[in-house]
């Protein structure tokens, strides 16, 4: 029976469990540590590289609509400029003049009038703060400054000289890279609509309220599909593209009862977009966005043309005419997948009168997906299971441990997740069988180390 677990005690085991097993850590946490900056240790690096892998097969490999791309992350300035990140990735903030804390203006109102800020100025909220008397949430006071806009793009410089002309900024989405590279896509590969472009890699975003673990940092890894259609065929990819993440999720764990859609309403929608959907997860913390699908129409793309002057189109057969594509862009957060997979799978059980902690992880997501004991130091038996063990680690990856009581070994290879234990014991010197343990029934197969492979390979 396993136990029931949430909010805010699930987060804080999860976090243990992450820095206990070398999921997570604290980033420089020799100095102090880096507030809301995470760094992924030997298990959270296999997790996260699997969950990468999946969706570039799953996404890009297996379809023979998308390709591929690997763009740079300081890209030109002017990019920016016609994406709109310069003049409308702003939040406002206001400060409180007694406490000094700075807040989100919008956060403000919405937690204190329980009303939607959405779409209103830096002035309409300052206004809408100071005449509610809106109190500090950590000091009380009600004595604010202004609000004013803030850029979440990070700034830096490229090149010896600081100055103006040098002003470069790290992408806050991997979108815009494919957006750049569209024309050579077009011109070196024999893509024709529909087709997409995916890209996974670094984003960087100057939160103001950064928080939740790993949900809500300014350095993250996003995975971003921008799938370009015929103007008029947007609507029916939009619903793939809305459905297939959900199944997707589904099929690697997620249950259902999880996970929802938010369609945003029309009035709400961001200026690019003719159509977004969420997918949402209920995090310890609350439902929170996902993956995001949005409609972003010939925005991006149009943009980029009148800025560069450059031809993005591609060649409609049937028109047969250059058209300008739509685009339907599904875009996900490695670090919030990395959350939702852990939240999922974090299990508490007894397990003859003793605790236990497994993470129930799908075998094709766990960072090890088999571990090799010999039941104690002995020589024949380190022997045989360190040759089991080098046949299967180039197959998949595997570790091999004789350190300590084989009670506390399965207790490790729960927590880490890892599907199947196999002990080789005093018998196997004599029928050459060894014991294969499942993680989540705990029941035992006996079988020959010859068959350990197939067994293996027929379940993970
Ligand atoms: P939110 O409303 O949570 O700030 P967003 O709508 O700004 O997210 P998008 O711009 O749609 O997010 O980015 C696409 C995806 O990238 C999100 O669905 C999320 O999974 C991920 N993402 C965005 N911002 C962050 C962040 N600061 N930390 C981790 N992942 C993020």
């Amino acid at each position: 029976m396993s136990k029931n677990i949430a909010g805010e005690e699930l987060m804080n085991k999860i976090v243990a469990l992450c820095k206990r097993r070398g999921f997570i850590y604290q980033n420089s946490e020799i100095y102090g540590g880096m507030a809301n900056t995470w760094d992924y240790g030997p298990m959270g690096v296999e997790l996260k590289r699997n969950i990468k892998d999946i969706w570039w097969k799953n996404f890009v490999q297996e379809r023979d609509d998308v390709v591929g791309l690997d763009s740079a992350i300081i890209m030109h300035p002017e990019t920016w400029k016609a994406s709109g990140h310069l003049s409308s990735f702003n939040d406002a903030l206001i400060d409180c003049k007694t406490c000094k804390s700075r807040f989100r203006a919008d956060h403000i109102i919405e937690d204190a009038l329980n009303i939607d800020v959405e779409g209103k100025t830096e002035d309409e909220m300052t206004e809408i703060i100071h005449e509610n008397k809106i109190k500090c949430p950590v000091c009380g006071s009600i004595d604010w400054t202004d609000a004013r806009l803030f850029n979440l793009m990070f700034k830096t410089f490229q090149g010896v000289v600081e100055d103006s002309s040098s002003v470069v900024y790290l992408r806050p989405e991997t979108a815009q890279g494919i957006f750049v590279n569209f024309k050579n896509i077009v011109d070196t590969t024999r893509v024709s609509l529909p087709f997409g472009i995916a890209q996974i890699g670094k984003a960087f975003r100057n939160e103001i309220t950064p928080g939740n673990f790993i949900f809500r940092v300014r350095e993250f890894e996003q995975m971003e599909l921008e799938f370009f259609v015929k103007p008029g065929e947007d609507e029916e990819w939009f619903d793939y593209w809305r459905n297939y993440p959900m199944e997707w999720l589904i099929n690697l764990g997620l249950s259902k009862d999880n996970l929802k859609y938010y369609d945003h309403p029309v009035e709400k929608l961001a200026h690019y977009s003719k159509g977004t959907t969420d997918i949402l997860y209920k995090f310890p913390f609350g439902w929170e966005e996902l993956w995001g699908i949005a409609n972003r129409t010939d925005f991006d793309l149009n943009a980029h043309i009148e800025r560069s002057g450059k031809k993005l189109t591609v060649f409609d057969h049937e028109k047969g005419e250059h058209i300008v594509p739509y685009v339907v862009e599904p875009s996900v957060g490695v670090d919030r997948l990395v959350l939702a997979f852990l939240v999922e799978a974090y299990t508490e059980d007894i397990v003859d009168g003793a605790e236990r902690v497994y993470l129930n992880l799908k075998p094709e997501l766990a960072p090890v997906k088999a571990a090799v004991f010999p039941l104690t130091k002995k020589e024949q038996l380190v022997e045989i299971a360190r040759d089991i063990y080098n046949r299967l680690k180039t197959l998949f990856n595997t570790e091999y441990d004789d350190s300590g009581s084989i009670g506390k070994r399965y207790r490790r290879q729960d927590e880490i997740g890892t599907p199947y234990c196999i002990t080789v014991d005093f018998d196997t010197i004599d029928d050459r069988k060894v014991t294969i343990r499942d993680r989540n029934t705990l029941e035992q197969d006996r079988i020959d180390i010859e068959k350990v492979r197939d067994y293996l390979l027929e379940r993970i």
